[in-house]
């Protein structure tokens, strides 16, 4: 109990940083960002001079988007959830997690078919839903350097009793399972129990900002839902994210069909 107070506090003032500072730098990237873009074109007949700003520009726009992260963090108090289909956002994803993960990876995407019934409605924050599913893409990619396959399945779920698990605990009810799985080279224990501290990362200085499954553990833990782990090193990792189902009547009047694509915890 004292450590979740700790991550508490940590998150608290994590949140409090980051908020006060990442807005006010991120307008002054935008300045930089867009003086290069402006400053590349020019350069044409001094190809060394444009590679150096180019370089630049790369890494003002790498910057902007760490910061965009730690607002996206730091902003967790503010969610909005309405009903989100996990399947359309997940397709609606498929490219940019496609180009994230460059050609050394295969995709499998488990999602229903563009003409199916819309019964993976969740009650999210669509945009916080989003950068979850990326976070957990761009750890997958990481966790595998040679190549592998990343598989990403939307289901409903049933649980028949309260699940609790990794500082979260949910009633028994409907969710929509989100599973993000990869082949890489999962996680030995003493990182698996601090991965979703706020900083904790394996990864090399600017590489990892340690706040992804921070980030991922506070949009879900908000949204009322839960998070399971399976990992070990050399097999890969699945990531499963329970989400509550938003309520029928709010999301569009669907019928459901009980007994379709239920998984167990
Ligand atoms: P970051 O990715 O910036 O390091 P995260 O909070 O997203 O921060 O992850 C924390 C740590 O958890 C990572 O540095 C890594 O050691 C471990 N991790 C997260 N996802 C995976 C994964 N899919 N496979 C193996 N290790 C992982």
């Amino acid at each position: 109990a004292q450590q979740q107070l700790a991550h508490a506090q940590k998150m608290e003032m994590v949140g409090q940083l980051t908020g006060g500072i990442a807005h006010d730098f991120n307008n002054m990237l935008m300045v930089v960002i867009g003086s290069l873009e402006r400053l590349v074109p020019g350069l044409a007949d001094d190809p060394k001079a444009a590679r150096r700003a180019e370089m630049a520009l790369q890494a003002a726009l790498r910057c902007s988007d760490m910061t965009r992260r730690l607002l996206t963090f730091a902003r967790r108090q503010q969610l909005h959830p309405e009903p989100v289909d996990l399947g359309d956002l997940v397709a609606g994803m498929s490219e940019l997690m496609e180009r994230t993960l460059g050609g050394g990876v295969a995709i499998a995407i488990e999602a229903p078919p563009a003409d199916a019934e819309p019964l993976w409605i969740a009650s999210v924050d669509r945009s916080q839903a989003e950068s979850a599913l990326l976070n957990l893409v761009i750890n997958a990619r990481d966790a595998m350097p040679g190549g592998g396959t990343l598989r990403i399945r939307t289901a409903n779920t049933r649980f028949t009793e309260p699940q609790t698990g990794n500082g979260m605990s949910v009633p028994a009810g409907d969710y929509i399972l989100l599973s993000v799985a990869d082949s890489g080279c999962g996680m030995p224990p003493d990182v698996l129990e601090r991965a979703f501290e706020p900083f904790f990362t394996t990864k090399e200085t600017g590489k990892g900002t340690g706040l992804g499954l921070a980030m991922i553990h506070g949009f879900v833990k908000q949204s009322g839902g839960l998070i399971g782990i399976d990992s070990k090193p050399g097999s890969g990792t699945v990531f499963r994210l329970y989400l509550p189902r938003a309520a029928m009547d709010s999301a569009h009047g669907v019928s459901i069909d009980e007994d379709d694509g239920h998984e167990a915890f």
